[in-house]
């Protein structure tokens, strides 16, 4: 068995990784995807001390600082369900899809999240070519431009306000009749003079030229197509967290996101979680990164405190 077992292998798997290893400990990553969301990006100039870098370039970088170390990494493998101890000190279980079972006596969970896509034409050829999810991560790409952002709930309308200050224009469509976000955000977003909003208004297809984004089409109440030449589409309908595996065991909120406390520790003693998949606000690569650090050092101080049997 391992005394710390990570499911997930982006940023805070890794992070997880590095640190456990370090401290000696036996060290298991159940790696599906080495750089999660990360090998989905393009450009990355937020990781602080790296001016510029892109996903697969840092992806491959997390892989080979995992490797460095005596850590067992099994490869392209899907966590399916978890068996938790009911004695503390006890051994956890994690089946995996292939119908595996791993036991470690601590457990970090680190399977991520992923955006919900609009899923209209367009959408796919021109991700990360003007269709962003990421205003934090992309919105400086987009600087004196013209952008939209589809939803209109809390994620939506922080994007639209945190846009405007960067671009020129913002169009903010809302598929139902009115705004769900919180009011003191609709009255931020409606002070704002380079934002419009758009009512009613589906979104049906980004257009582009072969190259980026040149426009997008949305349907309006009264049934018509209208158009919009813009430069930037930000999808902003929900992020996921992957854990439906998780469910009727760890404690998770109504979103599906891992309750953790400040140390990273779960409902269930000696299982952790860290990154996009758990309640620490803000989902960004160095937050990940040092959630999965943090993860690892209460894993081992459950590890140093409790006793196994
Ligand atoms: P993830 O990166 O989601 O990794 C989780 C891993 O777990 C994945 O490999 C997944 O396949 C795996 N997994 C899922 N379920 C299971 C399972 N059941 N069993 C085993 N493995 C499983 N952040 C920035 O800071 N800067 C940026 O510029 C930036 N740009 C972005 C651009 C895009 C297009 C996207 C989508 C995100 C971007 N982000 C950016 C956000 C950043 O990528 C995430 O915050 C970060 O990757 C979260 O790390 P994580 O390790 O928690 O989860």
């Amino acid at each position: 068995p391992f005394d710390v077992l990570i499911i997930g292998s982006g940023p805070a798997g890794a992070a997880a990784a590095v640190y456990a290893a370090r401290k000696g400990l036996r060290t298991g990553i159940v790696a599906e995807r080495f750089g999660g969301q990360v090998m989905d990006t393009d450009g990355i100039e937020n990781f602080i001390s790296v001016q510029e870098t892109d996903g697969p370039k840092l992806s491959a970088a997390l892989e080979a600082h995992v490797r460095q170390y005596d850590v067992d990494v099994i490869s392209s493998q899907r966590a399916s369900e978890l068996f938790p101890t009911a004695q503390p000190g006890g051994l956890h279980g994690v089946a995996l899809e292939s119908g595996a079972i791993l036991h470690s006596r601590t457990v970090i969970i680190a399977t991520g999240a992923h955006w919900r896509h609009l899923g209209v034409p367009g959408e796919e050829e021109y991700r990360n070519k003007g269709v962003a999810y990421c205003p934090h991560c992309d919105g400086p790409f987009y600087k004196g431009k013209r952008v939209a952002v589809a939803g209109g709930g809390n994620s939506g309308v922080e994007a639209a306000i945190d846009l405007a200050g960067i671009v020129a224009h913002v169009t903010l469509l809302q598929r139902g009749s009115h705004l769900k976000a919180d009011k003191v955000l609709q009255d931020k977003l409606h002070s704002m003079t380079n934002v419009t909003v758009l009512t009613e208004a589906l979104t049906t297809r980004i257009e582009g030229n072969g190259k980026n984004v040149t426009g997008l089409t949305y349907r309006g109440g009264d049934g018509t197509d209208h158009q919009i030449d813009l430069e930037g589409v930000f999808v902003q309908i929900g992020l996921l967290p992957n854990t439906g595996w998780l469910k009727g065991t760890i404690q998770l909120t109504d979103f599906g996101e891992i309750v953790v406390n400040d140390h990273g520790a779960t409902s269930i003693p000696g299982i952790f979680a860290a990154g996009d998949a758990t309640t620490t606000p803000y989902k960004q690569i160095v937050i990940a990164i040092g959630d999965g650090a943090k993860a690892a050092l209460s894993a081992f101080d459950y590890l140093i405190r409790v006793p196994p049997i």
